[in-house]
């Protein structure tokens, strides 16, 4: 039988938006618990960025800020004018994590490890007797009378005088964002955008390349095309993985491509963008000419990462100590073609559950737009990722959890 304590605020999942909701309710001296169904806090929060977390972008212009929303950025900027990025980084900055800022702006805990986030965000819920129940699942709501009185668990039933709805979205279920919070609203009337996959690399057909890269990060150009043609072209980091590629500007890329797009897609990536294939066999024809009797592996290793030079050998079939001036004029052409656009054949629409963020949630337009307060349940609130509100990469998804958890925590 579970103790009934009076809440003001029962907060249902331990991610960053629910623990920020949690923190800025207890420091209104709100009695707050939050409910989590996993074994620990923060466990999508762990994996951030690599598990080195970019908790924020540091661009200074709200409207520049919010343009990297794809759905409803003027619903951040009024998020942000509650709650900012720079609101975000002296919270963590005035509790010991120095920060770094990283190309666009990204910011970091110059430790890179996410783990230090989680740290300060647990520390000061504890300093502000916030309790935190693990293993409790919420399987449905109480209302009464169109009014939110609490929650079901499988434990037993807990109340309060608001609830806030923070599970998450549905991708990387193993953290514990299994969709709930969209199957509970929806529930109690609220439309739901559907839930789709955004943010998410691409898988190769052939992902032998990839496997033999697995780990490596280079800067290309990327040109993405179909049987319709060139659809887009893209410059910065890429990261080869054992299923195929990924990294900031692939996952980005992720966000141009629709269904339909996919048939015959394929992405060039140009390992040197900044000359053209002529320039390049030039290039390659200079260092064979100033190395003759290095080994071709020793002669490409000089200019490209060691795991390139060894794929590009293996896939041109050549023997890899031959010596550069063997190297034959069509050897030398098919180098420089994959070095200008080694080409991957995209294999099939990526599961949701491997996506970064879920494009879709809890309708806008059902809520108090100051609040976050449904309309049509009282006393029932939501943050986060469980909303309507997708943000490309670079810190733009964690500040949804930070700005929308601060805004329920400061109105209940
Ligand atoms: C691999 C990866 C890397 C990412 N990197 C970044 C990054 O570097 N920067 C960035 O800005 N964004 C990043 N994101 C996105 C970011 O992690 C999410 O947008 C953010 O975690 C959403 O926070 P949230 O609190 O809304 O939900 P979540 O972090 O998903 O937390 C939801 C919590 O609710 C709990 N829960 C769910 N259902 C129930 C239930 N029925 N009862 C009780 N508890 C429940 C879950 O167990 C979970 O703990 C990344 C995402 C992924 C998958």
């Amino acid at each position: 039988m579970i103790e009934q304590k009076n809440y003001d605020l029962i907060v249902v999942g331990a991610g960053p938006a629910g623990m920020t909701a949690a923190i800025r309710a207890a420091e209104r001296d709100k009695k707050v618990v939050i409910l989590e169904k996993g074994p620990s806090a923060g466990r999508k929060l762990l994996i951030c960025g690599n598990r080195r977390c970019n908790i924020t972008n540091a661009e200074k212009d709200p409207v520049v800020f919010s343009s990297n929303y794809m759905k409803n950025p003027k619903f951040m900027i009024s998020m942000l004018h509650n709650y900012s990025n720079f609101d975000v980084m002296e919270f963590f900055e005035s509790r010991g994590v120095k920060l770094k800022q990283e190309p666009g702006l990204k910011v970091f805990p110059r430790s890179n490890k996410a783990e230090d986030i989680l740290d300060v965000l647990l520390r000061r819920l504890d300093e502000l007797n916030v309790e935190i129940l693990y293993e409790t699942e919420i399987s449905d709501l109480i209302v009464e009378a169109g009014q939110v009185k609490g929650v079901k668990t499988y434990k037993g039933d807990y109340f309060s005088k608001s609830v806030l709805i923070a599970t998450g979205g549905k991708t990387h279920q193993k953290t514990g964002s299994t969709g709930d919070g969209y199957v509970l609203a929806e529930k109690y009337g609220h439309k739901i955008v559907t839930p789709k996959r955004a943010l998410y690399p691409f898988e190769i057909e052939d992902p032998r390349i990839c496997q033999k890269l697995s780990g490596l990060t280079i800067e290309a150009a990327l040109t993405f095309k179909n049987n319709s043609g060139v659809l887009f072209r893209e410059r910065g980091s890429v990261l080869f993985a054992e299923f195929g590629i990924s990294g900031p500007v692939m996952i980005n890329a992720s966000l141009k491509v629709s269904k339909s797009q996919m048939s015959g897609l394929k992405i060039y990536v140009d390992l040197m963008p900044d000359i053209d294939e002529q320039g390049c066999d030039k290039y390659l024809l200079e260092q064979i000419a100033q190395n003759p009797n290095k080994s071709v592996f020793n002669l490409l290793d000089g200019f490209l990462p060691k795991s390139l030079a060894e794929v590009l050998i293996w896939s041109a079939q050549m023997d890899s100590s031959k010596k550069a001036h063997q190297i034959t004029q069509e050897e030398r052409k098919a180098l420089v073609s994959m070095i200008k656009g080694m080409s991957f054949d995209v294999s099939k629409y990526v599961n949701i559950n491997k996506s970064v963020a879920t494009d879709g949630g809890i309708d806008l337009k059902e809520l108090d737009n100051k609040t976050l307060g449904s309309k049509l349940v009282k006393e029932l609130y939501f943050a986060g990722e469980v909303l309507d509100v997708i943000g490309k990469t670079g810190g733009f998804n964690l500040q949804v959890a930070w700005s929308t958890g601060w805004t329920v925590g400061n109105v209940i």
